[in-house]
């Protein structure tokens, strides 16, 4: 590809709006563009990345077992119903409907859609197990697209899903996937760590994360350096400081003037945070939930709208609270009637709490589950955070930020049984098939490459997704020789079958042209001047390495080929 007839722009600072350096890079080498708030023309460039990147994905997705199929993103809405999606995933589905008024969604994923293809295709338990997948185009109307690549509205992801007979089966493709999916980093230069994770609305039972770690990641991962545990913030758990055990003693009221918060409320009585019980509010389906969670924790709304079955969820402001006739820095669940109450299991064991007395000012000591108040759900609800000690081990926890690559689940019947795919098995009787799914966000491990794989210059591709393996440029074209030389090498590296970008842009310094080599980052640079022309030919060097050395014109394509070897590339 010659550099003067490129579709693309480099730019020498990035726009404003981006402020991770994966974002930045992306931009500024012209590698993709955005058409409207999480919507992205890919140009000729990042393109080339996009689809190494499907390519790796699909030699190991066929080495697990993977048949690749084709799905349509067009899907009817009633599928969607019978699943019951078309409600739990209501706040981003694209939906439309066609001129006959019939109802669709733009899929954001495809169990419904798969599951149905299974009730078409197998019958029978010899027809298991079943892996297929696509690499395909998915909407979500995200209310905040941000992070470049990241958080997007159009999106292209490869979705597979298996088919077994039972859930033995299900774990052999299961860790078939998972393997997978670590040769799928590595080949692309991510490197990531599987976490335990939410399912959210896709539902089903285990469920792990790939996440890149890094600072500007939009996850919270905890991480335990004594045992290994590690999970997303949303789903992980902790061990709860234990309370010992006290009798219960006589509910007293005190004054408590002023005090409202927890920091507020411990200082005035002298009591620490863990024997006090605090009041969050919520709101879910119009309706309000009263949160109780002991002082020393926190609310962590992923569980909560999980034990609540309530995707829709949201905390309540001070307003609110005032329009359902709660008291909002007094309040309590002993004597509240007509609002659901919703317990950490936290409460449960810790005798005599402080909590508040429905009134302003005023708050009750000796405070016992059982006695003085009860909830409808009692769960874990609470936030592990630094320090929290490990659930298996008690170390304290680390946390860390990760950008997620990848997520896989065992759905397990889940969907079967909504959608009813059922299949015979040796007895004759019919059985729900169990479920996995496995999705990775193909745009997301290319904003993690470059997040990975950049110094302050800009992009350093990893071999195996490098848009081009070589970034050849060519200075002082108007010198004698120079535009001859150059065009040999071109002609010479693309002959032994080695993708280059040719930069024979005219009228340019070489400080510009070298710059855009940085930052557009092939791992292999040649460059063709009037100096190396004196030296005997073309220099090369990669693109992380310090050292040119001068290879004559004829000799670039072999020497080209081991250096790209030792790189790690393959032809
Ligand atoms: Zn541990």
């Amino acid at each position: 590809m010659r550099m003067s007839h490129l579709f693309a722009k480099t730019l020498r600072q990035a726009p404003a709006e981006a402020d991770t350096p994966n974002h930045q890079l992306m931009l500024r080498a012209g590698l993709a563009q955005q058409l409207a708030a999480g919507v992205y023309s890919y140009l000729p460039v990042g393109w080339r990345v996009m689809r190494k990147i499907e390519q790796i994905i699909r030699e190991e997705m066929d080495r697990a077992g993977g048949q690749e199929i084709m799905m349509p993103a067009i899907q009817p809405a009633e599928l969607w119903a019978d699943s019951g999606r078309l409600a739990t995933m209501a706040d981003v589905l694209v939906r439309f409907q066609d001129r006959r008024e019939r109802d669709f969604v733009l899929g954001p994923t495809h169990e419904e859609v798969v599951v149905d293809l299974f009730k078409r295709q197998v019958q029978s338990y010899r027809d298991m197990p079943i892996l297929v997948y696509q690499i395909q185009t998915k909407f979500r109307d995200e209310a905040r697209p941000r992070g470049g690549l990241m958080r997007v509205r159009e999106f292209t992801m490869k979705d597979a899903y298996s088919f077994d007979t039972d859930w033995d089966a299900l774990d052999a493709n299961y860790q078939a996937a998972r393997a997978a999916y670590t040769r799928i980093f590595d080949r692309c230069g991510v490197p990531t760590v599987p976490v335990l994770a939410d399912s959210g609305a896709i539902g089903g039972k285990d469920s792990e994360e790939f996440m890149y770690l890094t600072e500007v990641g939009e996850d919270m991962i905890l991480l335990c350096p004594g045992c290994g545990y590690a999970a997303n913030e949303e789903k992980a758990d902790h061990k709860k400081h234990e309370l010992p055990f006290e009798e219960p003693r006589a509910l007293e009221e005190v004054a408590t003037p002023g005090r409202k918060t927890i920091e507020q409320l411990v200082e005035f009585l002298g009591v620490p945070p863990y024997k006090t019980l605090k009041a969050v509010f919520y709101e879910a389906d119009g309706a309000p939930v009263f949160v109780a969670i002991r002082g020393d924790l926190e609310v962590n709304e992923a569980k909560l709208r999980n034990a609540l079955k309530a995707p829709g969820l949201a905390l309540l402001d001070d307003e609110g609270v005032r329009k359902h006739g709660l008291v909002a820095g007094s309040a309590s669940p002993v004597g509240l009637t007509g609002v659901r109450v919703v317990a950490d299991d936290s409460a449960l064991q810790s005798p005599n709490l402080v909590a508040g007395a429905n009134k302003h000012d005023a708050h009750y000591r000796n405070v016992n589950y059982g006695r003085d108040w009860t909830a409808s759900v009692v769960a874990d609800i609470s936030l592990a955070r630094a320090g929290s000690p490990c659930p298996r081990c008690g170390t304290p926890l680390e946390t860390r930020r990760g950008m997620e690559m990848g997520h896989v689940f065992k759905l397990g019947t889940v969907y079967t049984e909504r959608l009813q795919a059922s299949y015979t098995d040796e007895a004759g009787a019919l059985q729900p098939a169990v479920m996995g799914c496995y999705g990775i966000g193909v745009g997301r491990v290319f904003a993690g490459a470059i997040e990975a794989n950049h110094d302050e210059r800009g992009i350093i591709w990893p071999p195996g997704i490098a848009p081009y393996d070589v970034h050849l440029t060519a200075l002082g074209l108007d010198k004698p020789g120079v535009r001859e030389s150059a065009e040999q090498v071109y002609r010479q590296l693309q002959d032994a079958g080695y993708a280059v970008l040719f930069d024979d842009r005219e009228d340019l310094s070489a400080g510009v042209k070298f710059n855009d080599a940085d930052l557009l980052g092939m791992p292999l640079r040649v460059t063709v001047s009037p100096r190396s022309i004196e030296s005997g030919g073309a220099e090369l060097k990669h693109r992380s390495g310090k050292d040119a050395e001068v290879v004559a014109l004829a000799d670039v394509p072999a020497r080209a080929g081991a250096v790209l070897a030792a790189l790690g590339s393959r032809k």
